[in-house]
């Protein structure tokens, strides 16, 4: 048996054990202790992601990440008796890609935040058009760029004209839509835990 399919097994058999954890306490206590949010740091200590408490006990259990800070909780299971994390740390360093995200219709509306981008209105989905900034017939790309959230008067009003043509003006150059959301989500979590505070305020 190779190494990594033992591995995987005993991660398998760590997760059958997790099945019948219990964490010390009453019910909805158990519960929330292990779905409660823990925050995942890379070896660099470099916050990466947020996990449910199970996870990062499977983390810590096949030795992918060492417990940093507890929650407060005990957890029993029939293999295991332990803290429940509330930061875990990587052994091994992860590079993260940089997260972008696909150029669709779906995207570029969550972008423009569901408004057209020259006359303001916030709209539904199905009411909103993608607007080419310059016009496909004079050379546009459909890029990030060049792509805008748009309502159909306002399409059709813009027609093949360029936006200084047309005198209509763009809410806000459109860019790229780089994930640094994550970042941001985790400092909001981290708000109202204080075990997470040092590794994320810095
Ligand atoms: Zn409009």
């Amino acid at each position: 048996m190779s190494a990594q399919s033992a591995a995987s097994r005993y991660g398998k058999s760590l997760a059958g054990c997790m099945h019948h954890a219990r964490v010390a306490g009453d019910e909805p206590l158990q519960w929330t202790a292990l779905h409660a949010p823990v925050l995942v740091l890379n070896a660099s200590y470099e916050p990466i992601n947020v996990c449910a408490a199970r996870r990062a006990v499977v983390l810590v259990l096949k030795g992918v990440a060492m417990m940093e800070e507890a929650n407060g909780h005990y957890l029993h299971a029939a293999c295991i008796a332990m803290h429940v994390p509330s930061v875990i740390r990587l052994l091994e360093y992860r590079h993260i890609p940089h997260q972008t995200r696909a150029l669709s219709r779906k995207n570029i509306l969550l972008r423009d935040r569901n408004t057209c981008q020259y006359c303001g209105k916030i709209l539904a989905a199905g009411e909103l058009t993608l607007d080419h900034v310059i016009p496909r017939s004079r050379g546009g790309a459909s890029t990030w760029e060049n792509l805008v959230a748009c309502c159909h008067s306002c399409n059709r009003r813009k027609g093949n004209l360029l936006p200084h043509e047309s005198s209509m003006k763009l809410m806000r150059e459109p860019r790229a839509f780089n994930l640094h959301t994550s970042r941001h989500i985790m400092r909001m979590m981290g708000r109202s835990d204080s075990k997470w505070r040092k590794y994320l305020f810095y």
